[in-house]
């Protein structure tokens, strides 16, 4: 049976692309279909914009920083309108790099919906139908939020980066990663910035010490956050939001986000017609291989609810051409995936949590907590955490957290010794570059905790 094409991508994000890109660089015919903006969460409305945002938001507290290094300057004010369309400006390129990625390597693109008319059928919005020997989904996932009185007042993520101004006052809802780092984001961006989290710490499932040290940084530098708390109505007030919450406050913000987790994008593309397996959450389940219950389709990234990171939808994208077009069956790989917290501080961490390490085995815990000097000599009380977990049977460090400025470019490169198996003496033979806040990852004789 001959085919339009050997493989059909639905969905122009971080995995798609890539797998597009790689399965056309290697002689296959791939077209792709994206009903939005070529890029995906991460390029459009995700990652990059988010972290723009948190290089100008950290600007606020440099100058103060540089007066106490005898700088004579003198604060100024934000403007979002000039950073926002510079940012924009920025995406628009980016989308431009994606599509060029496609077009170079030979990609037929289609600039609208798609969904699956049969196991090798792909039908178009506008009706058009393509068949392919392949078919893969990447569409990724959204924004989910709980139904509630009012809740058609709150924006998400998505529109964080379209404000027309800068809110004088913001809520934020969620403890995850996006409600911390728009956290960081609005107080940096001089916002009243309130959060509310419904459990007893935000950061659910990271080391409980790492995220506990977040969470006191944050309130330090202005975020009010509350911790057991929740949302529970919420009206329109003239130009403002009246929210109600768990704790019986009653206040007014010019905002409120909701960051309560994402959903993957699984609903209208025809899969249970298929007999394509849906999770709880609507996730595509796939085996080890990304390949569903219909052999022709495979599904990665986001809307497989697998890590969802970038990196990890490249890989898994990756390993798919791998695995049906070069004849090397690849999994891909999701042990021991570094990690980074855009917070203020900045939280990066691999393997295991003290508490999860410790079910697993007998460990020695190495963590120090100091005031590094950088922002010690402007006068800030900021601390920072260093921190290895040991297997005392093994030496293998089996987690590294690390709560610090820049925390996110040093587990890059711890993670690759966490990664490769190093023991506490493979971290204790080598040499401390000083003077640097990581150094303590090699400095650290003796356990703060055993057990
Ligand atoms: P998360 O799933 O990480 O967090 C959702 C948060 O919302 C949790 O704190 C959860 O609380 C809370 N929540 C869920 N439902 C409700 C509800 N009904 N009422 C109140 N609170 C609720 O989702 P995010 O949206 O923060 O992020 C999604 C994913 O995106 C992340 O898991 C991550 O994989 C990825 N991401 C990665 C980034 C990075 O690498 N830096 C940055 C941003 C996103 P509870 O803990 O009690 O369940």
């Amino acid at each position: 049976m001959s085919f339009d094409y050997d493989l059909f991508v639905i969905g122009g994000g971080s995995g798609g692309v890539r797998a597009a890109r790689v399965a056309a660089q290697g002689g296959a015919k791939v077209a792709l279909a994206e009903e939005d903006r070529y890029g995906g969460t991460c390029v459009i409305r995700g990652c990059v914009p988010k972290k723009l945002m948190v290089f100008a938001s950290e600007y606020s507290g440099m100058v103060e920083d540089a007066q106490s290094y005898g700088w004579d300057i003198q604060p100024g004010a934000f403007d979002w309108d000039k950073f926002k369309s510079k940012m924009h400006a920025e995406l628009d390129r980016l989308e431009g790099v994606y599509r060029n990625i496609l077009g170079n390597n030979g990609v037929e693109t289609f600039d609208q919906r798609a969904m699956l008319a049969d196991a090798h059928t792909v039908e178009l919005a506008d009706g058009t139908k393509k068949t392919a020997k392949h078919i893969l989904i990447a569409t990724g996932g959204r924004p989910s939020l709980p139904d509630m009185p009012g809740i058609e007042l709150a924006i998400t993520s998505n529109e964080m980066f379209h404000l027309e101004k800068l809110p004088e006052s913001i809520l934020i809802i969620g403890g995850g990663y996006i409600a911390c780092e728009f956290a960081g984001i609005m107080n940096g961006m001089c916002v009243q910035t309130t959060q509310y989290y419904r459990g007893a710490q935000i950061l659910r499932g990271f080391d409980d010490e790492a995220r506990g040290l977040v969470s006191e940084e944050m309130c330090q530098r202005g975020v009010d956050l509350h911790l057991g708390t929740n949302i529970l109505e919420m009206r329109k007030e003239g130009d403002k939001i009246w929210v109600k919450a768990t704790n019986g406050d009653e206040k007014l913000f010019d905002q409120v986000m909701f960051a309560t987790g994402r959903a993957p994008n699984s609903d209208g593309l025809g899969l249970e017609a298929l007999g394509i397996e849906l999770g709880r959450k609507g996730e595509i389940v796939v085996d080890q291989y990304s390949q569903t219950a219909v052999p022709s389709v495979y599904a990665i990234g986001d809307v497989t609810d697998r890590a969802n990171l970038t990196p990890v939808a490249i890989r898994e994208g990756m390993a798919f051409v791998e695995t049906v077009f070069k004849g090397n069956p690849t999994s891909p790989d999701h042990e021991l995936i570094p990690t980074a917290i855009f917070t203020q501080p900045e939280m990066g961490t691999i393997g295991l949590s003290e508490e999860d390490a410790r079910e697993q085995e007998p460990i020695e815990v190495y963590a120090t907590s100091f005031k590094p000097m950088q922002q010690s000599f402007a006068g800030r009380s900021e601390r920072v955490l260093m921190k290895l977990i040991v297997s005392q049977a093994t030496r293998k460090v089996l987690g590294c957290h690390i709560v610090a400025p820049g925390a996110g470019e040093m587990i890059q490169l711890a993670g690759i010794a966490v990664k490769m198996g190093a023991t506490k003496e493979d971290f204790d033979r080598t040499v401390a570059v000083h003077p640097t806040m990581s150094e303590e990852l090699v400095t650290m004789k003796t356990p703060t905790r055993t057990g």
